[in-house]
């Protein structure tokens, strides 16, 4: 027997039916993906998981690996070595800004690629192949299995990369990043190219709600200092310049990417994913954001919600 949680998954998924938007084509391997594709999980942090549709079927984390990465920055690092390079500031402007600081030449947030290029450059390691392994470890630990990068979406990317490139080489000449800023280029592209499926995003965003514990696996895997400053970027920061909008009709900390998956945490609750690569203005699942609506509404998810 269908449980009532799986009942009502469904019902919302037959009402967002979410035919608008394009899928994303900048990065031409992704423009091969079937648009109809669709996967919705809801992860507790007990460990359950609830998945509706193609919940195992794999594509590139994109952005989502942002406040994951951004974490790890902090756990090497600590607040201050972050926040020398890094700043907590809403740009109110799209993922690909070109955007620093005039005076200091940070990135407003690690949520935007300038950020994420920087928080991916201050990941501890030898050289860029150890360093991107403690990347792919660090993403496996939340998702709870093995992950693996897909190749065909690396070499896509890095290949058209002219604006990230740009990005990484004017982030050097403000002494933002050091050294090869290709290198710190080819680490981000990388970490952006990790082949994950909506079950292991839910679980993902669920161990941010569970206070940094993976709930399947038990293992912790950030600090709630950590776990609190991510959220909290998260929650300003990660629906880009339309934060605003996300904030106030879903109401929780949240992060898209371009291949069409959004996480979305409720901190002590769920964690929650929905896959669908129909892409709207801001470069975020349109459907997606349809289903995070509605789930917030119907099952008060809202965190500013007062009764
Ligand atoms: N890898 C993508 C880029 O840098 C990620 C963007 C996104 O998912 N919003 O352009």
């Amino acid at each position: 027997m269908r449980s009532p949680v799986q009942q009502y998954l469904e019902s919302i998924v037959e009402q967002c039916s979410g035919t608008e938007g394009e899928v994303a084509s900048y990065i031409p391997e992704l423009a091969q993906t079937d648009p109809d594709r669709f996967a919705l999980a809801l992860a507790t942090v007990d460990g359950h998981v609830y998945t509706l549709g193609e919940a195992e079927t794999c594509f590139s984390i994109q952005s989502i690996s942002k406040p994951f990465t951004y974490a790890l920055a902090l756990a090497d690092r600590g607040f201050q070595g972050v926040a020398e390079k890094v700043d907590v500031e809403p740009s109110g402007e799209a993922f690909n800004e070109i955007s620093l600081a005039s005076d200091t030449g940070r990135p407003p947030n690690p949520m935007i690629n300038a950020g994420a290029i920087t928080a991916a450059s201050l990941i501890a390691g030898e050289n860029t192949e150890s360093r991107f392994a403690r990347v792919l470890d660090w993403l496996s630990g939340f998702a709870g299995r093995d992950l693996e990068v897909d190749e065909k979406v690396y070499t896509s990317e890095l290949t058209t990369a002219h604006r990230n490139r740009a990005i990484a080489h004017m982030l050097r000449e403000f002494n933002i990043l050091h050294g090869d800023p290709e290198e710190q280029l080819d680490l981000y592209v990388r970490q952006c190219a990790v082949s994950v499926n909506t079950r292991d995003l839910a679980v993902m965003a669920a161990t941010l709600a569970n206070g940094g514990v993976q709930p399947v696996t038990q293992r912790r895997m950030l600090e709630p200092a950590y776990v609190e400053r991510v959220l909290s970027v998260m929650a300003t920061c990660g629906m880009y310049d339309a934060a605003g909008d996300w904030i106030s009709a879903v109401g929780m900390p949240a992060k898209s990417g371009v291949s069409g998956g959004i996480i979305a945490v409720l901190p002590g609750q769920v964690g929650l994913a929905v896959f669908s690569p129909r892409l709207d203005a801001h470069g975020t699942s349109a459907r997606g954001v349809q289903v995070c609506e509605r789930m917030s509404n119907d099952m008060d998810m809202h965190l500013m919600h007062v009764g």
